[in-house]
């Protein structure tokens, strides 16, 4: 198939290595990103998606995101679908959707969970908004670069499933870290704080699959320094988009709220930046109440 591919950074660079590792032809653009091996290196993103029968975007926010789209809509061909796997807000989704429409292009919002790790060895889970038909025709490289699509319905649902659920994660890991603070101070060990929780009615994703607590539970972050991992400002950053299209809708998420008040006070004014999500813990030992 032949692909344009805008923005190769941490995630797209693999993504499109893998690409091409299958065999595909990709002509790819970034304004900063060295261009990988074995693609053809364009002066434009109007270029790279010239021709394509469907062009991935992988780009920072949704400003960027219709930036790129408003220069690259009208060169792509009628029947082509434009593939946006970046996480933006759900509006900026079903508009860059709509201006596909209007010239006939086809448009996926494909958000991805699965981390720079995932996106390198091809088993992302890509969340998907859109129609049938363009689902259809990305899935033979959803299967490349991933392991899981799931179609949520129409355009800006992939966006809103990837953001309803990092905002569970979000809260979740800060009641993680907060339960086995308190436990410390309640003299509770942590390996027992964790057989119990694990097993009963408080587990969950973090507890179980990526402990906070280093040498608890499997292997995860906190046994590595807390090194990402998922970084405390990429959480950052979807619980905002979460907010955002909460009070678009006038959706009323008080945890959400919360867990976007803390991990902003972590990332900007604690020295959370850089750190795993997870270092929360960290951040909750050294406290009171106060
Ligand atoms: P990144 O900053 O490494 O890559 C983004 C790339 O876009 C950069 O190389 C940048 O130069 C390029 N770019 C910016 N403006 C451009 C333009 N106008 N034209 C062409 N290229 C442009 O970020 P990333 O970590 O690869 O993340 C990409 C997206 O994936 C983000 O929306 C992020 O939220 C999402 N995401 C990231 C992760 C992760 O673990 N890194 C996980 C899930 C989702």
């Amino acid at each position: 198939m032949k692909i344009g591919f805008i923005g190769l950074g941490n995630m797209g660079g693999p993504m499109a290595r893998n690409l091409v590792a299958a065999g595909h032809d990709v002509s790819a653009f970034d304004v900063v990103a060295p261009i990988p091996d074995g693609m053809t290196a364009k002066t434009s993103a109007a270029a790279a998606a010239k021709g394509a029968e469907i062009v991935i975007t992988m780009l920072p926010n949704g400003a960027i995101l219709r930036g790129v789209a408003n220069d690259i809509i009208p060169a792509m061909s009628s029947g082509s679908v434009l593939l946006d796997c970046s996480t933006v807000d759900v509006e900026s989704a079903r508009a860059v959707a709509d201006q596909a429409a209007a010239t006939d292009v086809g448009a996926l919002d494909a958000p991805v969970s699965g981390g720079i790790g995932g996106a390198e060895a091809g088993t992302l889970t890509f969340m998907v908004g859109g129609t049938d038909d363009a689902f259809a025709r990305a899935k033979p490289l959803f299967d490349i670069m991933g392991q899981k699509a799931v179609l949520c319905g129409p355009s800006g649902n992939g966006q809103a499933a990837k953001i309803c659920n990092n905002m569970i994660l979000g809260a979740t890991m800060i009641a993680t870290c907060e339960a086995f603070a308190l436990a410390d101070k309640l003299g509770l060990d942590r390996q027992a704080m964790f057989d119990v929780v694990s097993t009963s009615s408080g587990y969950s994703w973090t507890m179980n699959a990526y402990c906070p607590a280093p040498g608890i539970g499997p292997t995860s972050p906190a046994d590595n320094g807390y090194q990402p991992g998922f970084a405390a400002e990429l959480m950052l950053k979807d619980l905002r988009l979460s907010q955002q299209a909460a009070e678009a809708v006038d959706a009323d998420t008080p945890m959400g709220a919360r867990a976007k008040e803390l991990y902003e006070t972590f990332v900007e004014g604690e020295g959370g930046l850089g750190k795993d999500f997870s270092a929360m813990l960290p951040r909750f030992e050294k406290r009171g109440r106060s």
